[in-house]
């Protein structure tokens, strides 16, 4: 029987076949290799987008940004740009991404102006599926983008329509996260009922933002607790901060404000470690599964599916060709 696929270990009694090593030599793969993640920002300029990015991961990345004026603004077309850093904590490395999309919104004429950002998404899967089907298969270089931070205006009421166009043109290609962007502008009553408006928008047009995994029914409490309270949080109530101020003794990145001092880390104050903790430690790996088996997948099949109706096409017309000959 199946026993024959196994050896005795040993040191133990019992049949081992030695696949419980697995998640380790995984992990030690990967660490030695380093992670590497890509994450997209996106929404109004204005927003704190390249704020909070600095924030989340405690780097300046924008330091050669090039701030346009007015009137460069009103004939920007949007404009996609990349910034790598590694980062390394406890020896484990990680290449990070930042893919952003400047001017968003501050055109006279917004329509379609999600349409570089989706060709930019394509433009990845189709890159990769190329490399994936050449000859180097080894190598790839994988610049598929993984999460899509889409930052929503904090003085609306609720999603604009152009809130709702981007979404849905992106959510079938990439992981959209909403955020609610400069939380520190809104009470926190206001920053409930937003939420719930939001959520309900969402529910209402169809827009498929990524949907934590649900958890097993055998998980435990706590973790449980944590997963309703993250999905209670969407979109993600965020603060950024390029500046550390002290507050109670102690050195913060926050805002100074003459009536008190707004913490980004303080989870009173906004869900920015929330989000932090989502894309890092929880849900990194979710977010490149989803990625990878279904954005990535459903480019793929639409690829596939073009490539062979040509073929048929292609025959066809050969075919016609040949027959119109013989007559
Ligand atoms: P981007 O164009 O979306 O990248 O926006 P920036 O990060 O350049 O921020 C635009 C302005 O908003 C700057 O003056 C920031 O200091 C300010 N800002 C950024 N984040 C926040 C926030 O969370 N709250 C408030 N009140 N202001 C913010």
């Amino acid at each position: 029987g199946s026993s024959t696929l196994m050896y005795k270990s040993h040191d133990q009694d019992k049949e081992y076949v030695g696949f419980a090593t697995l998640p380790n030599q995984v992990h030690r793969k990967s660490v030695k290799k380093g992670f590497d993640f890509t994450l997209m920002v996106a929404g109004e300029s204005g927003l704190g987008k390249s704020t909070l990015v600095n924030s989340l991961f405690l780097t300046d990345l924008y330091k050669d940004r090039k701030l346009l004026n007015a009137e460069e603004r009103i004939t920007q077309t949007v404009e996609i740009t990349k910034h790598t850093v590694d980062i390394e904590e406890k020896g484990v490395k990680l290449k990070l991404t930042i893919v952003d999309t400047p001017g968003f919104g501050d055109a006279v004429n917004n329509t379609e102006c999600w349409k570089s950002v989706a060709d930019y998404i394509d433009q990845q899967f189709e890159q990769y599926f190329r490399d994936e089907s050449g000859l180097n298969r080894k190598n790839i270089q994988d610049n598929r983008v993984h999460c899509c931070l889409y930052f929503i205006s904090p003085f609306g009421h609720g999603l604009r329509p152009l809130d709702v166009e981007f979404m849905k043109a992106l959510h079938e290609k990439v992981n959209i996260v909403p955020v609610l962007a400069k939380a520190d502008t809104l009470t926190p009553g206001e920053v409930k009922k937003k939420k719930i408006k939001i959520r309900e928008e969402i529910e209402q047009y169809g827009i498929k933002i990524y949907q934590f995994p649900d958890c097993d029914s055998d998980e435990d409490e706590d973790f449980k607790q944590q997963d309703h309270e993250l999905k209670e949080s969407i979109p993600f109530a965020v603060i950024g901060s390029n500046t550390v101020v002290e507050a109670k003794g102690k050195r913060v990145r926050g805002r100074l404000y003459p009536w008190g001092i707004v913490e980004v880390e303080n989870p009173a104050h906004c869900d920015f470690v929330k989000l932090r903790n989502m894309l890092v430690r929880t849900h990194m790996q979710d977010l490149k599964d989803v990625t990878r088996e279904t954005h990535y997948e459903n480019y793929r099949a639409q690829c596939i599916q073009s490539m062979t109706r040509m073929v048929v096409k292609e025959r066809n017309r050969k075919y016609a060709h040949a027959e119109g000959r013989e007559k």
